[in-house]
């Protein structure tokens, strides 16, 4: 996929975002904004399945990066994050969990490795079986 086919299937996700959870749409695009910057980072996953990632931003001008751990298992559905926006849950619930945009950074990163709720949710509108259960 190159480039301008990205930035075309990134927007039409933002699209359908703003279509189906519009309470998503403002973290959403703050999300490809991260994945654009390439400012978020795999950095392993456990016995257990679970993903980790470092996500930063974006930073208010002159402003260091503050980064966050995003934790992401697809086998359990379980996302979690580090930063304010989800630990005080003003990130929106959406299906069974909460998103704020570093996980939507995260997942756009794993995308082509790991496709899970979040684009489940996103693509369809459905709630994926959880456990392996996927029919994808
Ligand atoms: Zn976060």
């Amino acid at each position: 996929m190159n480039k301008s086919q990205l930035d075309q299937r990134l927007a039409g996700n933002l699209q359908l975002c703003a279509e189906k959870y519009p309470e998503l749409e403002s973290r959403y695009g703050k999300g490809i904004a991260i994945y654009k910057d390439g400012n978020v980072e795999s950095v392993g996953r456990d016995s257990r399945e679970t993903c980790y990632y470092t996500v930063a931003g974006p930073a208010p001008t002159g402003k260091p990066l503050v980064w966050y751990t995003v934790e992401i298992n697809e086998k359990t559905q379980v996302y979690t994050c580090s930063c304010p926006d989800w630990q005080m849950k003003h990130a929106p619930e959406i299906g069974i969990a909460r998103f704020c945009k570093h996980i939507v950074a995260a997942k756009l990163e794993a995308k082509h490795g790991q496709y899970g709720l979040l684009e489940a949710l996103i693509e369809t509108g459905d709630v994926p079986a959880a456990e392996g259960q996927h029919a994808f």
